[in-house]
This record gives structure tokens, C-alpha cells and sequence, in this order.
């Protein structure tokens, strides 16, 4: 499943929010294929659909789709040159889909710094700093191998070394990978490097209370910082999430939230914005046995899709039978929906399109 990294300096807020999020846990068993580690934490996905779906089909259990946090801890200054098992920090960021960047917004005396001030554009900086050491590291690498190629007349080398010069360049400058902006097919060089600062980011903004649900000063700071990258800022505070994610009445939550100006926690809203980074879609399958979502990216062709069930699935897929939930709304079930001609017949170039109700014939 996916899986975002939470990285930020020392004394963030990271484990605050790590915590919080390993509050609204998944039930593990509904999960095998999910990692369990302590510093992993799995996460369902609130979505409305799905009580819906449950009201109409009345399964034996719902299973909301997951996204999996990881906490990843101990990232300083000298990460890349291997200060403070930085290696192995940086080991985990290769892993993961997306990056949660959690920056400290919250000025708090009591607290310590470990620059000895709140400074969210340096504090960001440092980071990426180390991110950025380690993938020149990966590309000089890879850009002297492919020249003593290029030397010896490979064509495809020579486009290759262009490149990775760019990236080498680009990096020296200070610069994440994300934001070089060059054709997909010259990227393709980069495909077995699993660069860091190629992959998404969200920042999380760390505010305390008061500073909900707009941010402060800090926030409009590293606003501006953001604004030349393109990237989202979720401002949350992490301290009262672990509160927030506490109270299971709904009533009582919403309650809670509009206390602070919050229409949403910081964690659904960072989970929604892990979905809109990633390109990211739902659909579901229903039967009596289980409701359940899946996550895919926009974009896949019904094989695909139906690849996330299981892996053979691709392979032995027939088609599929597409229902609209309007359409289940409306006729309350399969066989209604049957009846009102409101299930497609679809084939291997058909498009999942969000909320659809997916019912995959297949070859074993
Ligand atoms: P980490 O080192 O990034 O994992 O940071 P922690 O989550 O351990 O937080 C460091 C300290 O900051 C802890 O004492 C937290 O209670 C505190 N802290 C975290 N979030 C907030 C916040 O939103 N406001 C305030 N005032 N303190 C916070």
C-alpha cells in the first residue's frame, strides 16, 4: 500500500504526529500485506462512500482503504555524510511514495531548538540539504559510469550524460530533483537511482493552538518559500491531534474541531492531501461478505485496477462490471441496477474512474 515518510529535524513535532496517527490505527488484521513495525503506522482513509455503500449492501465488515505513515526519525545535519546513522534514515526515505515534511511553526521557550530558534526556511533547508548531498551522491555515481560509455561512442550514453549533468547542476545549486522540469523520457535515466528529492512532498506546518486553523507567521514565511515549488502546505497542530483522534463520537469531534476553526483533523486533511499529491482515486468493490475501497492512481485501465485486488487478476482479466453510485443509490442494489440497465460491460481500455463499484470477471 502507499506509504508516506514523516521527516522533519529534531524536536518538530514529528513523533507527536506519529503518535496521533497511530491513534486512528487501522485494525492490523484486516491488513496482512501491511508492514508492522513500530515506526510504521497504518492509517484508514476517511471516506463518506463508504457508509453509503454499507447502508445499502449491509455487509459483515467495511474496509476502508489505507495509507501507511512512516515515522523516520533522526534525521540531523551531516545525515548524508552518515552523522547520526543518517545512512540508515536516508535508507528509509528511499522506500516510501511521498514525503511528509514537518516543519516547526510553534514558538514554545521550553521546548528546545536545535538551532537555537524557530526558523522554518532554514529548518527546511537543513533537511533537504542532506536529501540533496545524498542523491549528487547518486547521480555523480551513475554520471561516471555512463560517460566512460558515452566515450566509447553510446549514443544513448551521450543523451544519458546531458541529463545527469543537468541533475548534478541542478543539485549543486541547492536544488530538490523535483523541480527540474525536462521530458519524461530523459527522466527515465533516473529510474533505478530512487532519487529523494524527486519524490512528492507535503510540508506540514507544526502551529500551536492558537495559531489554527490559518497559521502564523512562520506559516506565511515558509508560504512564500513553497510558493516557487508548487507544493502544499497542511497546517496542523500536533499536539491536539493525538486529542482529536481520541474522540470517537462523532458529534463530539466535530464539536471539538469548531473550537479551533477546523472543519477536518490534520490528519484527514493530510491524508487528502497525500491523495491530490499522489493523483490518487477510489473505487470500491461490494459484496455481503465486504465493502471495501481501493486506491489507485488516476489514470489506470481496469486491468490495472484490478491488479491491487490481487496480482493475477491483470493477467486472467475478462472484464469488468462497472456500477455508478448514483446509480446504486438509486436502485439500492447489483440486481436493481441490473434491472435499470445501469451496469456497464467494460473491457481492458476502460478507464476506472473514481467512486466506481467494480465487479471483475477473470481467468485464474
Ligand atoms: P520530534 O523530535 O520531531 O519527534 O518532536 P516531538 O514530537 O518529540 O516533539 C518535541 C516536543 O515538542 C515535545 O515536547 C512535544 O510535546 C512538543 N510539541 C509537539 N508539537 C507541538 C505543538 O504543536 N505545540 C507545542 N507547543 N509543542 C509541541
Amino acid at each position: 500500500s502507499l506509504q508516506c515518510g514523516i521527516v522533519g529535524l529534531p524536536n518538530v513535532g514529528k513523533s507527536t504526529l506519529f503518535n496521533a496517527l497511530s491513534n486512528a490505527k487501522a485494525e492490523a488484521a484486516n491488513y496482512p500485506f501491511c508492514t508492522i513495525e513500530p515506526n510504521v503506522g497504518v492509517v484508514t482513509v476517511p471516506d463518506d462512500r463508504l457508509g453509503i455503500l454499507e447502508g445499502i449492501v449491509k455487509p459483515e465488515k467495511v474496509l476502508p482503504a489505507i495509507i501507511e505513515f512512516v515515522d523516520i526519525a533522526g534525521l540531523v545535519k551531516g545525515a548524508s555524510k552518515g552523522e547520526g546513522l543518517g545512512n540508515q534514515f536516508l535508507a528509509n526515505i528511499r522506500e516510501v511514495d511521498a514525503i511528509v515534511h514537518v516543519i516547526r511553526c510553534f514558538q514554545d521557550d521550553n521546548i528546545i531548538h536545535v538551532n537555537g530558534k524557530v526558523d522554518p526556511i532554514s529548518d527546511k533547508e537543513i533537511i533537504e540539504t542532506e536529501l540533496q548531498l545524498k542523491d549528487l551522491d547518486s547521480v555523480e555515481k551513475k554520471l561516471s559510469k555512463v560517460e566512460r560509455s558515452a566515450k566509447a561512442g553510446d549514443a544513448k550514453a551521450k543523451k544519458e550524460v546531458v541529463t545527469l549533468t543537468l541533475y548534478r547542476n541542478h543539485l549543486l545549486e541547492g536544488k530538490n530533483a523535483r523541480s527540474l522540469d525536462l521530458p519524461q523520457e530523459d527522466k527515465a535515466v533516473l529510474d533505478d537511482l530512487h532519487l529523494l528529492t524527486i519524490k512528492p512532498v507535503i510540508y506540514a506546518a507544526n502551529v500551536d493552538e492558537k495559531s489554527l486553523p490559518d497559521g502564523n507567521e512562520y506559516v506565511e514565511r515558509l508560504r512564500k518559500e513553497v510558493e516557487k515549488e508548487n507544493a502544499q502546505i497542511v497546517i496542523v497542530c500536533a499536539a491536539i491531534e493525538a486529542q482529536i483522534q481520541e474522540l470517537t463520537d462523532p458529534e463530539e469531534k466535530a464539536m471539538f474541531l469548531q473550537e479551533y476553526g477546523l472543519t477536518d483533523s490534520g490528519l484527514n486533511r493530510l491524508i487528502r492531501a497525500s491523495y491530490a499529491l499522489l493523483d490518487l482515486i477510489t473505487y470500491f468493490t461490494a459484496g455481503v461478505k465486504e465493502v471495501r475501497a481501493w486506491t489507485i492512481t488516476k489514470g489506470w485501465k481496469a486491468p490495472k485496477a484490478a491488479s491491487v485486488i490481487h496480482n493475477d487478476f491483470e493477467k486472467g482479466f475478462i472484464k469488468a462490471e462497472v456500477i455508478k453510485l448514483k446509480d446504486y443509490q438509486t436502485y439500492k442494489s447489483e440486481a436493481g441496477c441490473k434491472e435499470a440497465g445501469k451496469i456497464s460491460i467494460e473491457g481492458k481500455e476502460y478507464l476506472v474512474e473514481d467512486g466506481d463499484i467494480m465487479h471483475f470477471r477473470f481467468n485464474v
